[in-house]
């Protein structure tokens, strides 16, 4: 697998990064995991065809995580004219909110009749699925989405990628980084636990029970991008927009 991060930013573009999407090559398939509200923009900033992403994958139901669908699925509709079939996965409610977000944004667009085969699954917590070749699993965070938000792991050919989604620190983190050859995580603030949220502090009080090969820290606010030089002495690596690694 290869990621290339589009997105590490965290809701409010700190640090001028797009929001949540990363990019996923199997070898075989290419994926989006979360594709945040302005994650079309940064597709196109990095001269990526919407048209060669088979499937987008979703953590959880916030904008900053799942906000540019409406956007990509008109684009597709109507700009990039898509032909290939598109698999949008999420957890328990995205059908409904991704519905409602069409019906925000671009009154009817939810009742396009979509010129590409479009398919939206909803994946239980839990319970081992297949999306597009990858092995996924995911597990409910501690993190108000108005559904469940869930941490994801996927494998493929071997290889794991692991991913908190957002979260503050939750045991359900640990099956879902065990043995991963890279674990992302949010790490939304250095030091203050806030609800919903991981810190840095917290993550180095914990991270003796994360199996992980390689973590890396992703969402980050202020507070945190002032100290990516920390983590980096830590051993973490630190997400970058643009940047691509083999997993
Ligand atoms: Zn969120």
């Amino acid at each position: 697998m290869r990621l290339t991060i589009i997105g590490s930013g965290d809701a409010f573009g700190s640090g001028g990064r797009f929001n949540t999407c990363f990019m996923i090559d199997s070898g075989e398939r290419r994926v989006l995991l979360d594709c945040g509200a302005s994650s079309l923009v940064a597709l196109k900033a990095r001269n990526i065809d919407i048209n060669t992403i088979d499937g987008v994958i979703l953590s959880h139901l916030h904008g900053d995580h799942f906000g540019a669908l409406p956007f990509f699925l008109l684009d597709s509709q109507f700009h990039s004219r898509r032909e290939r079939p598109l698999t949008i996965v999420g957890p328990p409610g995205t059908r409904e909110r991704l519905n409602a977000a069409m019906e925000v944004f671009f009154p009817r667009s939810s009742k396009t009749a979509w010129k590409f085969p479009l398919e939206i699954g909803e994946i239980t917590p839990a319970i081992p699925d297949e999306v597009l070749g990858f092995a996924i699993n995911t597990a409910v965070a501690i993190h108000q989405s108005g559904a469940p938000s869930t941490a994801v792991r996927l494998a493929h050919g071997g290889r794991v990628l692991a991913y908190s989604g957002d979260t503050e620190w939750t045991d359900a983190l640990i099956p879902i980084a065990d043995g991963a050859d890279l674990f992302v995580i949010e790490c939304y603030d250095y030091d203050r636990n806030l609800s919903g949220h991981m810190s840095f502090a917290r993550l180095q009080e914990k991270r003796a029970q994360l199996r992980a090969r390689r973590i890396m820290l992703t969402h980050m606010n202020p507070t945190m991008l002032a100290r990516q030089d920390e983590a980096v002495a830590a051993g973490f690596l630190v997400a970058a927009d643009g940047l691509a690694i083999d997993v």
